[in-house]
């Protein structure tokens, strides 16, 4: 478990990779520029959101007329800030009844999130149910009723192979039955079937909205910080097949960089609502833009 590594935020990191040499410099001069640059891509922001923070710290430089590089850090916080805050959006939505649905590839930490998801929720007061409608991997629904027996949080499976819709179907009828406040649904991540996973999302959305229509929606992507670029990639898939109201980024305790956040953040102005900060069942965070660009404000 490691929220302090969290807590540091993103400067925290950085300066965990670089020290804070660059910032103790004499002046500012395009050398140093270009370090910035490079430190932000290899922390994996992509080119484009790279891009748009230096022309807006060139531009910060000019206004305020800053000379002194140590100056420069306020900046470039403010700038990552509004990046990255989306205000209520980076919120799960806290009407009740809610469906949640979970998506993303096999060992991003999906069934770990529901699971610290499902828990943190309970402890808001909030009744939980899960529904394992990954059928498709051995093994994986008997994995989300192991977590939601420790938790205490029923799971509502079929066996392998069996039809998504259908388990979706039935958590459905299991939840109103018990006046459930959030359903979560565990989903199959085969981006290698993009076709398949489309028409899969949209089969279980559409029993979502024929059975549950005064349920509220949410439809959040797990995305594991430690495949980096990779994961950058797979938010551009999955943002083309789902209609995804926000992001989970997981393993943020087994990386220094942590830039995906803010690429995703930007380029596919998606909220991040949650971190992953480790594998315990206490390591979800709710994201908080300024606590996660960090480090001049503690
Ligand atoms: P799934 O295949 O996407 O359902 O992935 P799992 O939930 O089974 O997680 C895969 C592995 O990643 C497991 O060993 C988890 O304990 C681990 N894991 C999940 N989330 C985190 C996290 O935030 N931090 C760390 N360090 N490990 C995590």
């Amino acid at each position: 478990m490691s929220l302090t590594k969290e807590r540091k935020g993103f400067f925290g990191r950085l300066s965990e990779r670089i020290g804070d040499a660059l910032f103790m410099r004499q002046k500012i001069d395009e050398d140093m520029m270009d370090e910035i640059e490079e430190i932000l891509i290899t922390s994996d922001i992509g080119m484009d959101t790279t891009e748009k923070i230096m022309n807006e710290l060139r531009e910060y430089i000019k206004d305020n007329m800053i000379t002194l590089p140590k100056n420069i850090k306020k900046g470039l916080t403010d700038i990552i800030i509004r990046l990255i805050d989306k205000g209520d959006r980076n919120k799960l939505s806290d009407k009740t009844p809610l469906v949640i649905m979970m998506i993303g590839i096999n060992g991003g930490g999906k069934t770990t999130t529901i699971a610290k998801l499902g828990h943190k929720l309970k402890e808001e007061g909030k009744t939980v149910m899960f529904a394992a409608a990954d059928t498709f991997r051995a093994a994986a629904g008997e994995q989300l009723a192991i977590w939601g027996d420790r938790i205490g949080v029923n799971t509502v499976m079929h066996q392998e192979g069996a039809d998504p819709s259908a388990v979706i179907f039935d958590a459905i009828q299991s939840a109103k039955a018990k006046g459930i406040d959030v359903l979560i649904c565990d989903t199959a991540g085969r981006l290698q079937t993009k076709k398949n996973l489309m028409t899969e999302l949209e089969k279980m959305n559409k029993v979502v909205s024929r059975e549950y229509p005064e349920a509220d929606r949410e439809t959040l992507l797990v995305l594991d910080a430690t495949n980096g670029k990779n994961a950058i990639s797979q938010a551009k898939e999955f943002n083309e097949v789902a209609e995804l109201t926000g992001v989970v980024i997981t393993k943020l305790d087994g990386t220094a960089k942590g830039g995906i956040a803010i690429t995703i953040a930007d380029e596919f102005d998606m909220p991040i609502k949650y971190l992953g900060v480790g594998e315990g069942m206490e390591d979800l965070e709710e994201f908080n833009a300024e606590e996660f660009a960090g480090g001049i404000f503690n």
